[in-house]
């Protein structure tokens, strides 16, 4: 720890400059501090990206963003007809009025809190007003159908959207006036995509202090502005876009970008700092990612350098090729790395030859090994793209069961297509949470409506651990169509037994909330007290289903499972063989131009880090992409 420290201690910072600008690469990236960028001030090319993205803006514009025309779904007939979505002020509500040619003109109201005040019942009592920036924040809504803030597939601008149920999944359509008609598949699952709304809790408020002040037009005005509901859960630093793959399905597209991004040490060291520096919770997740991070000339010393910032949980996204050798893997565990996302779409050769363009499952499996060896905790990361690898969804849970002294997750990635692509490859392909779910619950017996929760079920355990500490917790406070999944106890004999089968998670969830809010209704310096906890302890125990109860799971296993989710040293090794170790089975639908909705990334969690201030990930790899303006900040030709 000491020479962790000692290296932290000698990187130095050149002199700062200006820190108002994109165009001023070098400066605190902690301090940056600006307003939106003006129309008439846009300098640098992202900063003219972002300005050409709002030429429609009907959200902004309020009442005057209405009547917006478009080709539309008609319900009652099942085939597409003109028509526009109005506003109507005696209701204040928004209509969809349509002319098809085989049911006339209609009208239907949509649900809609984009222009009217409608407030949904199923908003959270305790749903907050306003960020902490004082900009409003909308329920999310749970009801169908209902109007979107999106964009347009082709030219990424801001339009307005409309998402129906049909044939039992969820959808989305818009019109782009320039671009025309696009619809997808939101969810194939329109019962689950429902309760997954119906399963969380209040928003939260934002920063304290925001890198963007003013901004009012989401995603424009990133990043992290006034407008964002979420504080950053999970911290994303881009190390290189150089790889040692060429995958057609990678965000990076690091060798086809034609120029070398790959940030130097007191960069890499600033953007740290920003993370650290966010108020009113300070990052302690970071993923270094790319391209492939473990590529980069400084890695060792930059992980040490994270540990020593104190981030307690360091992390890669790689494709495991550099750690499958074990004397790099023993390098990154003594700099201080705890997890590995391992890219793995399959557990077969043929299917990474097809992805990846090599077979790779002698890499996997060894850098799996040397995890095991260094104590290294691995989360496996499938992309499924329907028809290619959704097949594997079983077989990966299957791997994972078997290495599960080492793996603890799967993080499946239904994909996201970045770009425009073909109507008809786009409904072949398209993966949604609802497929995933249906998978998952095939391949491990669970329930799909009884067993799968959106992943800001667990806010929570946050609010309450952070009253228990007095210190601020990070939160999962994405959006309900953001992530799903599920937890699992493994029996010593390999059975995945699904932890919701045996609690009530909304009683449980639900009610460690309402004992939070009690115990900060008594002031913010008020801790849990005993009689606090015993309320707690009844929670449980009203939660357990008594009913469902699985013999071979005993009380005392049962806590020593949870406490093995967050303690290493529970359930590995020896000691693990004591145990009932755990698997979550989860995954995270990153948006794509498809399905973007505004309510989605307003919340998101997973923030990156950039040398232009940090962004919400679908603003950087998908939507908007703003990706490469922002390596250009950083770029340098290939040769150097
Ligand atoms: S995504 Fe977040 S930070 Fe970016 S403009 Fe929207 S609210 Fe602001
Ligand atoms: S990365 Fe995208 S899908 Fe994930 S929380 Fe953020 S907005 Fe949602
Ligand atoms: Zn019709
Ligand atoms: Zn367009």
């Amino acid at each position: 720890m000491e020479d962790i420290r000692r290296g932290a201690a000698a990187i130095t910072r050149p002199q700062a400059l200006a820190p108002q600008r994109s165009s001023e690469a070098f400066r605190p990236i902690h301090e940056v501090a600006r307003q939106a960028v003006h129309p008439a001030a846009a300098e640098t090319s992202l900063e003219e990206y972002k300005v050409s993205l709002r030429r429609y803006s009907p959200v902004q514009k309020g009442l005057d963003g209405l009547p917006w025309s478009g080709e539309w779904h008609c319900v009652k007939c099942g085939e597409n007809a003109p028509g526009k979505l109005v506003h109507e002020r005696g209701e204040d509500a928004v209509l969809l009025e349509l002319c098809c040619e085989r049911c006339g003109t209609w009208r239907e109201r949509q649900h809609d809190v984009l222009f009217t005040g409608y407030r949904p019942p199923t908003a959270h009592p305790r749903q907050p007003e306003k960020t902490r920036s004082g900009f409003p924040i909308r329920p999310i809504l749970g009801e169908w159908p209902k109007t979107v803030e999106t964009l347009c597939p082709e030219c990424s601008c801001l339009i307005l959207g409309r998402s129906f149920v049909a044939d039992g999944a969820v959808w989305m359509e818009k019109t782009c006036p320039e671009h025309g008609y696009f619809r997808d598949k939101v969810n194939s699952n329109a019962k689950l995509h429902e309760l997954l709304s119906q399963r969380c809790f209040q928003d939260e408020a934002g920063l304290t202090r925001p890198q963007v002040s003013d901004g009012t037009r989401c995603p424009t005005d990133c990043g992290l502005c006034g407008q964002h509901h979420s504080t950053p859960c999970l911290g994303q630093i881009d190390l290189s876009n150089r790889c040692n793959l060429t995958c057609p399905v990678c965000f990076a597209s690091a060798n086809q970008a034609g120029y070398l991004s790959e940030p130097n040490l007191w960069t890499v060291v600033e953007m740290l700092k920003a993370l650290r520096e966010s108020k009113p919770t300070p990052v302690t997740a970071v993923q270094f990612t790319g391209g492939e991070p473990t590529m980069h000339p400084d890695f060792f010393q930059i992980v040490r350098a994270a540990r020593a910032m104190g981030f307690t949980h360091v992390q890669i996204a790689s494709n495991g090729i550099l750690m499958s050798d074990p004397e790099f893997a023993k390098k990154a565990a003594k700099a201080g790395l705890h997890t590995m996302y391992l890219q793995f779409d399959g557990v077969e050769d043929e299917l990474y030859r097809k992805l990846r363009g090599k077979p790779l499952m002698d890499v996997k499996r060894k850098a799996v090994e040397n995890c095991r060896q260094n104590d290294i905790r691995i989360c496996l990361v499938p992309t499924i793209v329907k028809g290619v690898n959704d097949d594997q969804i079983e077989p990966i849970l299957r791997f994972a069961v078997e290495n599960s002294d080492v793996i603890n997750a799967i993080a499946y990635q239904p994909v996201s297509f970045t770009g425009r692509i073909a109507r008809k490859e786009l409904e072949s392909k398209r993966y949604t949470l609802g497929d995933l779910a249906e998978d998952i619950a095939e391949a491990s017996g669970a329930d799909v409506e009884r067993d799968f929760y959106p992943a800001n079920l667990v806010t929570p355990i946050s609010r309450f651990l952070e009253k228990l500490d007095g210190k601020p917790k990070i939160r999962t406070s994405c959006h309900s169509e953001c992530g799903l999944g599920t937890y699992f106890f493994i029996t010593p004999d390999g059975e995945l037994i699904p932890i919701p089968r045996m609690f009530d998670m909304m009683k449980l969830f639900g009610g460690m909330n309402d004992l939070t809010a009690a115990i900060e209704a008594r002031g913010p310096e008020a801790r849990p007290t005993r009689w606090d906890m015993a309320k707690l302890f009844w929670i449980f125990l009203k939660s357990y289903q008594w009913g469902a109860r699985d013999l071979r799971i005993t009380p005392l296993g049962f806590m020593r499972a949870l406490r093995s989710m967050t303690l290493k040293k529970y359930g590995r090794g020896a000691e693990g063989k004591k145990v009932y170790r755990t698997m979550m089975a989860a995954g995270m639908h990153f948006m794509d131009r498809y399905n973007y909705d505004t309510e989605r990334v307003r919340r998101c969690v997973i923030t990156y880090s950039t040398p232009d201030g940090m962004y919400p990930f679908c603003t950087i790899n998908c939507g908007p992409s703003y990706r490469p303006y922002i390596e250009e900040l950083n770029a340098r030709p290939l040769e150097s």
